[in-house]
Parts: structure tokens; C-alpha cells; sequence
């Protein structure tokens, strides 16, 4: 049986991601020694996070265990009790937050400090979301479902903000449901970009090919966000975290393969896929 492979050449880890591993990756050329660590997974991605840690990088989430060393913050950002605590107790803290949520930090602390009610469209246990409510006192609330709508007080002067990687169409549709509850309401939209232009790419993908094999951590909320959007307009959609995953029974005779991946999936693991299934069908 043969098949065409093609990758997607509009695919790799975003830009927030890609900024941290460089500067890891020349904290770990430059060391001299010292312990190199992150403050947990810099991207979902196990392959990835297993290459970096093979070059020397260690992952520790509590940073009350580190005493010594260089410490990343990983791109999703910590609280600001979480960051003091780090560079009193080390020598280096090198702040590798995504600049995107750096910014919705300072949208929040200055309207925190302004009285402003806090409330981020986004999941409380997420890593990005846990470092946000820490520019707020941890007084902000999260919503997500339509009965979260009740923690909040529509009395008061109001941000309503988005977690980074939160569906579109979920935030809109808080901003339009508190609009006319609350005569103050500040909105910012704070969903990344890149996340919204590579779902519009990907639904494209999707249907210029036969079968579809998107590569991407399956813990990861982003890659579940994507694939879940673009599957719909690709039944043979098939999400694998890495190449052990794929199944030679899910291609048919003279297939136009597309090979794509999340926002935190690395161009070698989706030119990685493309090899194992060009070497089982086309040799
Ligand atoms: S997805 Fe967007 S916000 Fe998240 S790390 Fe990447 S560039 Fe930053």
C-alpha cells in the first residue's frame, strides 16, 4: 500500500515556549556546574521535557526545595508569593514567563489594586490560572461553567479576564452574559493569539487531507482544545502523544496523510511521525 505524508509546515511549539527552551538550552551550555532547574513542566510534552532533562535540566514544583542552582519560572508564570520565595531562598531566578501572561499579571494586579473584582474565564487547578489568582490575593474567582456565573457579585466593578489557552467562544460568552449585569465591567480578552490563528490553520489542514495524526500531550488543555475543534471537519482524526502510538490499520490505499502538532509539540517529533509511517507503507 502506498501513501503521501506531508507534515505541517505551520506547526511547532509557539512562540512563549520556544523563547524558554532557548534559554534554557544556553543557561544549560553556560553552567559551569551549578543545578539547573524548572519550577515544573515547561511544556506538555514528555518527549520534549525528557530531551532537556537528558542535557542536564531538573524539574522540582515545590520551589521551597531549592536552595541552590539557577531556577526557571516555566512560561505559565507563578504567583507573586511564589516568586519572592524564590529569589530569596536562590542565587538565580530567571523569569521565563510567557511574556502573554506576564501581561495578564499586571492587567490584574493594577486592577486588583483598584478594587476591581477579579474573574478569569479559565480552569482554577490549571498552572497559569493558579499564578494569576496570585496577583489578586487569591480573592479571584474562576468560572468555567454556566453555575460558576453565581460566585460572582454584580455589585461590584468587575475584570473579567481569560486564562491564555481558554476556548474563544467561552469567553465571549461570559462577557456577553455579565454586560448587562454589571455596570462596570472591564473585559480583556488575554486568549493567546497564536492559539487562535493555529485552530483557524488547523481546521484548514484538516480538510486538505484524508487522515489527519496530530501529535500532542494528552494532558495538555491546548492540544485537547485544538484537536477537539478541527476533528469535527476530519473524521480520521487521530491525536498520538508520540510515534509508538500510531496504527498502521488507519490508513487506506493512495491516503494524503497530514502530520500535524499542538502548540507545545516540536517540529523533530512531527518529522519523527511522518519517518515511522513513510518507512511502513513506502519502502
Ligand atoms: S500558547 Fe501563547 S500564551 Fe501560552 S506560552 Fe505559548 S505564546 Fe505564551
Amino acid at each position: 500500500m502506498r501513501i503521501k505524508v506531508v507534515t505541517d509546515k505551520r506547526s511547532g511549539v509557539c512562540g512563549g515556549v520556544s523563547r524558554a527552551i532557548k534559554m534554557i538550552e544556553r543557561e544549560i551550555c553556560n553552567r559551569n556546574s551549578r543545578d539547573i532547574y524548572v519550577n515544573g513542566e515547561l511544556l506538555h510534552n514528555r518527549l520534549e521535557m525528557e530531551r532537556l532533562m537528558d542535557s542536564g535540566l531538573k524539574l522540582e514544583e515545590d520551589v521551597e526545595k531549592i536552595r541552590s542552582g539557577v531556577l526557571f519560572i516555566r512560561t505559565h508564570g507563578v504567583s507573586k508569593d511564589v516568586k519572592r520565595l524564590a529569589i530569596e531562598n536562590m542565587n538565580q531566578v530567571i523569569d521565563a514567563t510567557c511574556p502573554k501572561v506576564s501581561s495578564s499579571q499586571k492587567i490584574i494586579e493594577d486592577h486588583y489594586s483598584s478594587g476591581y473584582q477579579i474573574v478569569i474565564v479559565g480552569k482554577e487547578k490549571h498552572p497559569e490560572v493558579k499564578g494569576l489568582l496570585g496577583y489578586c490575593n487569591f480573592e479571584g474567582i474562576c468560572i468555567l461553567k454556566n453555575k460558576d456565573i453565581d460566585l460572582i457579585d454584580m455589585k461590584k466593578k468587575t475584570l473579567l479576564i481569560a486564562q491564555t489557552t481558554v476556548a474563544s467562544e467561552r469567553f465571549e460568552y461570559f462577557a456577553s452574559l455579565l454586560k448587562p449585569k454589571i455596570s462596570d465591567l472591564k473585559i480583556a480578552n488575554t486568549i493567546c493569539p497564536f492559539v487562535e490563528k493555529r485552530e483557524l490553520e488547523l481546521v484548514q489542514f484538516a480538510q486538505e487531507h484524508d487522515i489527519v495524526i496530530f501529535i500532542g500531550g494528552k494532558n495538555s488543555s491546548n492540544t485537547k482544545l485544538m484537536y477537539d475543534r478541527f476533528s469535527a471537519y476530519n473524521k480520521r482524526s487521530y491525536l498520538v502523544e508520540n510515534k509508538n502510538e500510531i496504527d498502521f490499520t488507519w490508513f487506506r490505499e493512495n491516503d494524503l496523510a497530514g502530520i500535524s502538532g499542538s502548540a507545545s509539540t516540536p517540529t523533530w517529533q512531527i518529522e519523527e511521525v511522518k519517518k515511522v509511517i513513510e518507512d511502513h507503507f513506502n519502502q
